[in-house]
């Protein structure tokens, strides 16, 4: 019988992997922080890595796997591995990962991802398939665009083709209706190990220049001829109305249920942390616009735990601990297979 001392908890040095690495040293793991060379000063300032492993760029990353391997390491994935390696990409580990293999295609695919939702029966915002159709505020998003940088909001067909003229190499797009609401990111956390569904914690996004804009007078605006952007800056930590939770319990209940099934998704479905992103309008209905399989920047607020985890735990319980958690009590009894990618 091995103990989950034999292990080591190891990810990419960037996105959430501070809290990932503090909670796995927590719950008692070595640990290993892959850094891009040159930024790795966070991971040895808040002494969360037992070792750093140096490689150029994160894209390198198959060359020290095997090395990983030698280690009995157990790579968590996050938001940046998704995007520096690449959702195809994640397919060819080969050393022991965390999640649901498989996952990590659906939710990087806008088309699917909305398929999944609706499926679930969540309420999206509608598509607009052709430019034409845009008949009321929408938001014009570019696949794989990183962090929200670069969308802009049409309200018209003309506007649209006015707007994109502006980025003449991108072809790859979805135009949806825009809502106008307050964003609430909902962190979860599901467990096959114990068969519970837990919310950890809620944040939105600090969004630059869409949350700065409202600091000037709407003529400054017009004049200044500033557009809205959604570059990602960070994060900030909100609760919700204690009467929303249950509604938001069932649709991440009805999430996991539906992720069992879905082509090339291992019978387990979803499993561990995930994020679905909405806009709540006044009212209060929820419109998703998307979903993250895997765990999220948004809960890196909670190192210390939220205000939920709180009610549920006797420590400070961060997403990232919990994945430590769930991965000891899946080697005590002798599980850890099924929560491996
Ligand atoms: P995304 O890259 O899809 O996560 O979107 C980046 C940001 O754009 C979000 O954090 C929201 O602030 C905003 N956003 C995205 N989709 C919508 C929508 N349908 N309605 C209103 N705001 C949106």
């Amino acid at each position: 019988m091995t103990s989950y001392k034999d292990y080591t908890i190891a990810t990419l040095g960037s996105h959430s992997a501070l809290q990932i690495l503090k909670g796995a040293k927590d719950e008692g793991f070595r640990t290993i922080a892959v850094c891009e060379k040159g930024r790795s000063e966070p991971y040895t300032s808040y002494k969360v890595a037992d070792e750093i492993i140096e490689i150029d760029k994160f894209s390198d990353f198959f060359t020290i796997e095997e090395e990983l391997k030698k280690r009995n390491a157990i790579l968590i994935p996050h938001g940046s591995f998704v995007s520096y390696i690449g959702s195809e990409k994640v397919k060819d580990i080969s050393m022991m990962h965390y999640g649901t293999r498989g996952i990590l295609q659906w939710e990087s695919d806008r088309m699917k991802s909305k398929e999944w939702l609706v499926d679930s029966g969540l309420n999206v915002p509608k598509i607009f398939d052709t430019p034409e159709e845009i008949d009321r505020p929408a938001i014009v998003k570019f696949h794989g665009a990183k962090g929200g940088m670069g969308y802009f909001v049409a309200n018209t067909p003309d506007e649209f083709y006015d707007r994109i003229r502006e980025y003449p190499e991108e072809k790859d797009y979805v135009i949806q209706e825009y809502i106008v609401g307050v964003p609430v990111y909902t962190h979860y956390f599901y467990s096959p190990i114990n068969d519970e569904l837990e919310i950890m914690s809620f944040d939105k996004r600090y969004e630059s220049n869409a949350d700065s804009i409202g600091r000037i007078s709407a003529k400054d605006q017009l004049d200044a001829n500033i557009r809205t952007s959604y570059t990602i800056v960070g994060n900030m930590p909100i609760v919700v109305r204690e009467s929303m939770l249950p509604d938001f319990f069932a649709m991440g209940r009805r999430v996991v249920e539906k992720s069992r099934g879905l082509e090339g998704v291992g019978p387990a479905g979803l499993f561990g942390p995930f994020c679905l992103e909405a806009i709540v309008d006044p009212n209060l209905k929820l419109f998703v616009f998307e979903i993250s399989a895997r765990i999220v920047a948004g809960t890196n607020p909670y190192v210390d735990g939220s205000p939920y985890t709180w009610l549920r735990y006797d420590v400070p319980m961060s997403t990232g601990r919990r994945v430590a958690r769930e991965l000891k009590e899946a080697v005590e009894q002798d599980r850890l297979k099924e929560v491996l990618g």
